[in-house]
Formats: C-alpha cells, structure tokens, sequence
C-alpha cells in the first residue's frame, strides 16, 4: 500500500480538553496501511517518509477527520436517489399531485406507487394529500406517499385494500384515518408489509447507492439507525464482497412497525467495515408531524393533540433490559417530553438491574433542564439532527407550543449540560444530508438566537461524537496516530461555514 504525506494545509484535529472542545493544529500527517503513522510538526513527521511516499501538498485546504453521521437511514437515501417518487422540496398539493400523476403512467397496472418526501407546511395548500385525489390519479395502481418522517403516510384506496385496511381496523401504537387517507406511526406497517419485502439484491442496490453518495460530501462512517434481518443480511453480503464504501453501524430494530411481534436480538458483529452490537426503539412519533408525544397540546390543532407513546413502559424496560443483559448498545428514537421521561426512567432502571454499555437517544427534540441533567447522570449520548432546525424550522413554528421553542432542539444547552453529543442528519427525513450544511446550521441558524454552537463543538460532535456513540473512539473520530486515515478535505474559509465544499474524501487512506 503508498504511503502518503499530507501537508501544506490546515489539519485539524477536533478534541475535547477538560471540558473545553479545541481544533488541535497538526503541520502533517503520515498515511500508511490505512492508518494514521505519524502527525504533528512537519520537521518530526517528514523524516518517518520513504522514498516511496507520496507527497500531497492540500495547497492551503483544510483537512479534518472524515465526517461520522450518527443517524442517517442509508439504504433510505440511496432509494430515493434510484427507485423512489421523491417529492422532498415539493411546493404544492398540486405540484405534488401531477407527480404522482406522470410516475403512475409509468407503472403497469397494479405495480405499487411509492413516493416519500412531502411536508404539508411547506406545501402552499398547508393541507395532507388526500386519498380521493390519489385515487383519481393512480386507478390502477396502490399508491404510498411517506411523509418527510416516515410517521405519516398518505395512501389510496388500493392500498387500503391491499392492506387488508377497513374503517374497522385498529393498530396498537398507531392510527388511520380510512377517509382521508392517512397512516399514523405503525399503521405503516400494514401497508408495508403489503408490498412485499424488497429482495436482498435491491437491499444491497440501495446501500450502496446511499453510501457511495455519504463518501461524496465527506462522510466516511455512518450509522442505519433502523435495520431489520433482511437488510443486517444486506449489508453482511456487502461486507463479505469487500462493497462498503464507508464504514457502518447498525440499530437493529426489536419491534418492527404494525405489529407486535418482537426480533430475536442480533448476531453481534464487528469487524473493519460493520459493526453491530446496538438495538433501537421508537418510543414516540415525531414533532414536524405533531405525533412526538408532548405533555402540553400542540399549537394550531383542534382537538388538543398530544402526539403518540409506542410503548407501555414495562413492556420497553423488558425489551431493553434483555438487550442490555446481553451487552447490546441501545439507542432509543424520543423526541417529546413525555418520551424522554419514559426513556429516561427506563435507561436509569436498566443500569440499576445491571452495569452496561452508555445508550443514546435519538433526536432528543424537547430536552428540558430535568432531561439534560437526567441524561447527563447516567452518560446518555444525545444524538440530534441540526439540519432540521433548517428544513423543518416551519414546522416547529406552526406546531410547537411557544413557551417550548426556545428548548426545541436546543444544541447549545445539550452542549452545556455536559452531554456527549453526535451529530446527524437522519436523511432522508430531510433533504440535505451533507454534514456541511448541518454544520451551517448548528452555528448559525438556532430557532431562537442564543442557542447555536461553537464551530470547535458542531467539528466534534459529526466526528468524535459519532464514533463514541459507537463505541468506535479508539480508530476514528480524530487525527491521532492509530486512527483509520478516513478523511475530509474542504475548500473555503472554516470561519465562515457557508464557503465550505468538499474537495476529497479519504477512507483507508484511499480516494475511491
Ligand atoms: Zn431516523
């Protein structure tokens, strides 16, 4: 393998010193097997190179640790950028309506008509697809229109009946309205499981369309945070052919959504490339859509809505607490303040049954001081997205109540209360999953001013944070001697983060 030198830029390594976060100035870093040799000064590093080595002047570039997204559904991603209708940045039912119309003269009769993407705020009607619309538009075909959270689901009346879906039917965790034609949290599942489980080699397709696009804006790690037997069995295949273009985690879902029946847990595997010791929960739903479940009404709703719990409680320690025995990770979807109680009780009673392994919660939305402080106490790891302070910020405008958006994906406070925090993007909930405009939007777009980050804090927490997260400190996340050579190198001025692109992502040292 080359060795490579790197040097003649701004190599930064993101760190945590006591309690401050600093960028550890590096004049070059030493490549070889993959790993990091040798960093520091240029007049220690220069002298380990052979003739052989290859010098690589970054001509004044910055250099940081490959980006780590904590949460990002990849096989999601690389769908959308293949097979699916994809109706993010949608503007209008209408709009939205002739999509739909034009792809389902495409499909033969009976073919499903699968879209994901749309968001009634930003839709000029402010209303939710309606299943008499995609009736008249797709006759012939079932139609399935996954909200941008893939909580709600809009659906026609053949797929209703494809689902075995009547205006009888009742779902525990979830909710349909038969008229409209609307799927809310598990309801999904009937659908889904309708359809027909995609094949291992579409799984695999996916994957490694959404990874090989993850490597391109600079992220060389990443988790799926919600991965069933099919595709752990997906990703496994691509380990074995040596087909990961970046390194992954797994969540390995216990409940499936629309039903009750609960997954085995996992064969544990690690190995260079995938690792999978980590479970996932869903206990709430989400606030763009106002099903996170919320102790005060949401804004702008009649009746008074309060969002979904999935679990009863006990039934959430049982499961949890089985996976914590076994040494599993747990990282827990919980975005409303009733959710994060819930969780929050559950995590501390596991680690009183037993010693275990940190867990995470993802999103962590509407953290109050009593959550912060709860978190912190027992080393949960705070796993939020700043992109959706961008992309759903009118959604939390219209839907959150007003003493609380001031606590709504408050990073700052999660930053101050000492938490671990990884960053993420949780794509393709939104659609801009590049870890550089989660970056623009952590330092200068809080929903209330005051809130944002500080650049060293936001470097961190998309690289050391996600690694932690994982367990995965010890061979990524900085540039310290020892480390995997998984790289980013940016064009632009770090001080302004809207100037910054990607120039080359390395993985193993190697620019694919
Ligand atoms: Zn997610």
């Amino acid at each position: 393998m080359p060795q490579h030198l790197l040097f003649g830029g701004n190599i930064l390594s993101p760190t945590l010193e006591g309690s401050g976060y600093v960028l550890k100035p590096l004049e070059a870093l030493l490549i070889r097997d993959g790993k990091i040799a040798a960093a520091g000064r240029l007049s220690e590093v220069e002298p380990l190179a052979t003739p052989d080595t290859q010098r690589i002047h970054l001509e004044g570039r910055t250099v940081l640790p490959g980006f780590n997204d904590a949460h990002i559904h990849v096989w999601k991603v690389g769908q959308l950028r293949t097979t699916l209708l994809d109706l993010r940045g949608v503007k209008s039912l209408e709009e939205l309506y002739c999509l739909v119309g034009a792809r389902a003269k495409t499909l033969k009769p009976g073919e499903w008509l699968w879209g994901r993407g749309w968001n009634e705020a930003l839709l000029a009607e402010r209303a939710m697809p309606d299943k008499a619309a995609l009736d008249r538009l797709a006759p012939h075909n079932p139609v399935l229109l996954t909200r941008t959270c893939a909580h709600i689901h809009a659906v026609n009346s053949q797929a209703l009946q494809l689902a075995g879906i009547t205006l009888e039917t009742q779902v525990p965790g979830g909710e349909i309205n038969f008229e409209q034609g609307l799927l809310y949290e598990t309801a999904y599942g009937l659908v889904f499981r309708a359809m027909g489980e995609p094949s291992q080699a579409q799984y695999e397709h996916w994957i490694r369309a959404g990874l090989e696009y993850l490597r391109s804006l600079g992220i060389t790690s990443a988790t799926d945070p919600a991965v069933d037997p099919p595709l752990y069995a997906a990703y496994r295949a691509l380990e074995a052919r040596g087909e990961l273009p970046i390194r992954v985690n797994l969540l390995y879902i216990r409940r499936p959504d629309g039903g009750s029946e609960t997954f085995p847990l996992p064969e544990k595997h690690r190995s260079d490339w995938l690792r999978c010791d980590s479970v996932k929960f869903f206990a709430d739903g989400g606030l763009s859509g106002a099903t996170a479940a919320i102790s005060q009404p949401y804004k702008t709703l009649e009746p008074p809505q309060y969002g979904l719990l999935r679990f009863a409680e006990e039934e959430l320690l049982e499961l949890a607490l089985e996976a914590h025995r076994a040494g599993f990770r747990i990282g827990t979807h919980a975005i409303g303040d009733r959710a994060l109680d819930q969780v929050l009780r559950v995590y501390e009673r596991l680690y009183q049954e037993a010693p275990g392994p940190r867990h995470r919660i993802e999103h962590f939305g509407l953290a109050g001081p009593e959550h912060l402080q709860k978190a912190r106490q027992l080393g949960v790891i705070a796993v939020p997205q700043p992109i959706f302070l961008r992309e759903l910020r009118a959604n939390y405008l219209r839907y959150v109540p007003d003493a609380w958006l001031a606590r709504c994906f408050n990073l700052r406070a999660m930053f101050e209360a000492g938490l671990t925090v990884a960053f993420s993007s949780d794509g393709p909930v939104v659609q801009q999953v590049e870890p550089l405009k989660g970056l623009q939007a952590a330092l200068r777009e809080p929903l209330v001013e005051g809130n944002q980050v500080t650049l060293e804090q936001a470097l961190w927490a998309y690289t050391v944070g996600g690694a932690v997260a994982q367990g995965d400190e010890a061979n990524r996340g900085t540039l310290e001697v020892g480390q995997w050579a998984d790289l980013v190198v940016l064009e632009g001025d770090l001080r302004d983060p809207y100037s910054l692109s990607v120039h080359r992502t390395l993985v193993s040292g190697i620019e694919s």
